[in-house]
């Protein structure tokens, strides 16, 4: 019987790429660090495995276990989120157009304007959230539409199934970026993308103690080719304790996400009436613009909220430094609370306000975070 099909979430995470080790029974699966694997006298790789670079067995699982996840047919793992994410732009042909989110994380704008675009990819950023702009965005040669939802760090919603359409009716694929929603939360395939990125770095890994990607596939096709001649050349794989590493953090996944997208909820509401606060963008909140969208498309409205404060940075960071459970850290998905003064992580033409902070809410408990933010804000 598949494993994935109706399988819950919480499941498939403990099962799906999980068997006991056939040598031992171990039910922990062991770290393969060996890079080389032996042939059969008649030269054949009976077991599957020929050189670390190409397939290790700890990688297979997680690869099986993503795909679950993701209910994708295929996924290749990749040693970060932006090594997946190159994946993904450089499957595409030089003279491709790719169309992205203004707001598309820095990194892969970064990637997109200043090692792919001097490659011969062509580049457009638009709102996403403007279906009429995306389409105005289209050309014939674009290949791809790049999503991510929600966004950094304003927390936009993109309806996935409205960019679908048009992707496909342009005859381009849709990749979103699915870090900050997680399979957890949303369906991103089932809601018509073609292709899900993670940085596992994030949610998947969830302890802020490994760096990782994955590509997931909705179909095996010859873009799916394209991802795992990309993964065995240009070799961005992770190491065996990495993907086991991940392994171990997604067992917990769907616990972990569900109580933090509550802690953040109710941090949003309490941060929504606080005197000290301009604005709070929270896609659980009913006055987001993308409320509505995210209702439909996610299950809870994830972990991640940002806060601008009355005042401009000094004020935002002086309550950053009050901050008792808030690590001053960029990053996020992890156990543990963290809190960003965002502009000043960026570049410095970002358009991020001044007096904004991204908070990345853990697993703490939600009174003993909100009693935090209180203070700090208070001063
Ligand atoms: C962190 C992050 C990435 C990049 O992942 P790395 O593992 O740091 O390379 C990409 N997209 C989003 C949305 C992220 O939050």
């Amino acid at each position: 019987m598949s494993k994935s099909g109706k399988t819950h979430i919480e499941t498939l995470a403990v099962h799906a790429g999980h068997e006991p080790d056939p040598a031992t029974g171990a039910v922990t699966p062991p770290i393969h660090l060996s890079t080389t694997f032996q042939r059969d006298i008649d030269g054949a790789y009976p077991r599957g495995f020929m050189y670390g670079r190409y397939d290790n067995p700890n990688r297979h699982m997680l690869e099986a276990c993503l795909a679950e996840l993701d209910r994708a047919e295929a996924c290749a793992a990749f040693g970060s989120g932006q090594a997946a994410t190159s994946a993904v732009l450089q499957a595409l042909k030089p003279g491709d157009h790719v169309v992205a989110p203004l707001d598309v994380y820095f990194g892969t704008a970064k990637l997109l304007k200043e090692v792919l675009a001097p490659w011969g990819l062509q580049v457009s950023f638009t709102d996403l959230t403007d279906l009429d702009a995306l389409k105005a965005a289209m050309r014939p040669n674009t290949r791809l539409i790049w999503a991510e939802t929600p966004s950094n760090p304003l927390l936009k919603i993109t309806d996935i199934a409205a960019v679908a359409e048009i992707a496909h009716a342009a005859g381009a694929r849709l990749a979103c970026d699915h870090t900050w929603a997680t399979p957890v939360l949303s369906d991103v395939l089932g809601l018509g993308a073609d292709i899900a990125v993670h940085a596992t770095t994030k949610y998947l890994g969830g302890h802020s103690d490994v760096l990782g990607g994955a590509v997931s596939l909705k179909r095996a096709d010859e873009f799916h080719e394209r991802i795992r001649l990309i993964q065995g050349s240009m070799g961005g794989v992770p190491g065996p304790f990495d993907c086991w590493l991940l392994m171990r953090g997604i067992k917990t996944l769907a616990l972990r996400v569900r109580a933090q997208s509550a802690n953040a909820a109710s941090i949003a509401e309490f941060l929504a009436g606080h005197p000290m606060v301009e604005a709070v963008h929270y896609p659980g909140l009913p006055d987001h613009p993308g409320h509505e969208i995210a209702r439909r498309q996610m299950s809870m409205f994830g972990a991640m909220l940002s806060v601008q404060v009355k005042g401009g940075q000094a004020e935002a960071m002086a309550a950053v430094a009050r901050s008792r459970l808030f690590t001053r850290a960029t990053s996020l998905g992890g156990v543990e609370s963290l809190i960003e003064h965002r502009k000043s992580n960026e570049a410095p033409d970002s358009a991020t306000p001044d007096n904004l902070l991204r908070v990345s809410v853990g697993i703490e408990h939600a009174d003993d975070l909100i009693a935090d933010l209180d203070q700090a804000l208070r001063g």
